[in-house]
């Protein structure tokens, strides 16, 4: 154990005079082993449930086998759990509730991205399914439940009291699924949330993410014979273009680091007929919320251009929207000392040799021994993605870590991403993601040091005067957004 600073001795008596119990910053090496060996005798469960999950490979707000099998493991365990909570019927909440205490909440994911299918090839060939786990949500969702489970049995065990939850978080990638239940409240009794995220590294750095909004354009015109009547016509498609056009003009004009994407989801059916009817899907994104908001005004403002000079008509329909992450030092430092007590992971020669295999097919190769370390946890820094975990971050204190899940040197939702989080080296990364959030957990519930330090840089980092308003405003959960 280590020496009880002065600091800490003031904090703790303070928190003894509202009532709250002074408890020791750290588990003790009995909570831990057992918190441990619980996790380690679960991961059968672990890799059962993160391989099937793999074989479902269920798109956004479709994940029905997926959110099925993890709830009921965690029913199995013992916790009560409500499924399709705010308005998402992939989603759930278990719950594991002793007495008064803090509220501690492990979010889990499970749905996959559209086409990437692969088999556990080291080659690019297509599973022929329609989707697969390029983002390694399979594991996610399937370390966070064992996590939780194990943490539930340390509490029945040892008498501690509190409230363990589990929110089940369907459609993270483009469906903002977890905007929903922030937009419901369903955090604003939760102390803290901890999550983490498969990556290619270990560590519990908290990089800026970015806020982002998508949604699609439709634009309506008038169909004729592209060349019989062409000036009876007014092309849907050409007001695509013109928006297009104007908005990469745009790009210039826009601050640093914006990112503006799109794809033509709909452009027509026949050259020879004028289109009536064209789609297309856009992102913009900023570490700044607020950016974000001004720049899709300004392509909107586009769209509504490209529809006056073409004769046609527009309609904007938001389809997601998500918060940059808010950090926390006090929760990160937590996080950080129990991954290093964890410790980094090593490959069998096989895994190795499949590593080895997928390295070649990557433009950039960093040591495979890298997977055996942990990067030091620093806030800040260039993270690029966006995630829907931001916007729980800006109501209760949050703190998450990443672990080696994929090989070092890959791209983020790749077809790469989807052997390794199928294969013993994604198992292996969820594993060490367990075992971290697991500990974290329990020290939460025996640490009212750490929650009131954590929540005391909460409120400092969200300012006085924040609000919540979701960047997707006020629109139902966009169920069909992968139809
Ligand atoms: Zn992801
Ligand atoms: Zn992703």
């Amino acid at each position: 154990m280590k020496p009880v600073s002065m600091r800490a001795l003031a904090l703790a008596a303070a928190l003894a005079g509202f009532g709250l119990p002074a408890a020791a910053a750290e588990l003790s090496p009995q909570a831990r082993a057992q918190i441990l060996s619980t996790v380690e005798r679960n991961e059968p469960a672990l890799d059962h449930a993160a391989l099937e999950i793999w074989k479902f490979a269920e798109l956004g707000y479709q994940e029905t086998q997926s959110t099925a099998l993890l709830q009921g493991q965690l029913r199995d365990a013992g916790f009560t759990v409500t499924p399709g909570i705010a308005g998402e019927p992939t989603a759930f909440l278990a719950r594991y509730k002793t007495g008064d205490g803090p509220v501690i909440a492990v979010l889990a994911e499970y749905d996959a991205l559209p086409g990437l299918s692969q088999t556990l090839s080291p080659v690019q060939q297509s599973a022929g399914a329609p989707a697969g786990h390029g983002c390694g949500h399979n594991l996610f969702g399937a370390a966070s439940v064992q996590a939780a489970i194990a943490v539930k049995d340390w509490m029945a065990a040892n008498n501690i009291k509190g409230e363990l939850r589990v929110y089940g978080t369907p459609a993270e990638e483009g469906g903002s699924g977890k905007v929903y239940m922030v937009r419901d409240g369903l955090f604003d009794d939760v102390d803290v949330a901890v999550h983490w995220h498969p990556g290619d590294v270990n560590s519990a750095r908290q990089g800026d993410t970015m806020a982002n909004v998508s949604g699609k354009f439709r634009f309506y015109g008038t169909a004729a014979h592209a060349a019989a009547a062409p000036d009876k016509g007014r092309s849907a498609l050409d007001a695509v273009e013109a928006m297009n056009a104007m908005v990469n003009l745009m790009r210039e004009h826009v601050p640093d680091r914006t990112r503006i994407h799109y794809v033509i989801t709909d452009g027509g059916r026949a050259p020879n007929v004028v289109p009536a009817y064209a789609e297309s899907y856009y992102y913009v994104r900023h570490t700044d919320p607020q950016i974000v908001r001004d720049v899709l005004e300004r392509v909107k403002k586009a769209a509504d251009g490209a529809a006056l000079g073409t004769g046609t008509r527009v309609e904007f329909e938001a389809i997601g929207g998500v918060y940059s992450m808010l950090p926390n030092e006090a929760l990160m430092t937590v996080m950080d000392r129990n991954l290093h007590a964890v410790g980094g992971i090593s490959w069998t020669p096989e895994e190795v040799a499949l590593a080895t295999e997928i390295q070649k097919t990557l433009a950039s190769r960093p040591p495979l021994s890298s997977v055996g370390e942990i990067e030091p946890a620093v806030i800040g820094g260039d993270f690029g993605g966006s995630t829907d975990v931001s916007d729980v971050s800006w109501v209760t204190p949050t703190v998450g870590l990443s672990t080696a899940t994929f090989v070092p040197g890959s791209a983020g939702h790749s077809w790469q991403n989807v052997v390794a989080a199928g294969s013993s080296i994604g198992l292996k990364g969820a594993h060490l993601a367990a075992k971290t959030l697991a500990l974290t957990t329990a020290e939460l519930f025996q640490s009212p040091e750490t929650v009131a330090a954590a929540k005391t840089e909460f409120e400092r980092r969200r300012g006085p005067d924040f609000h919540y308003r979701a960047l997707l405003g006020d629109r139902a959960p966009a169920l069909n957004y992968r139809d």
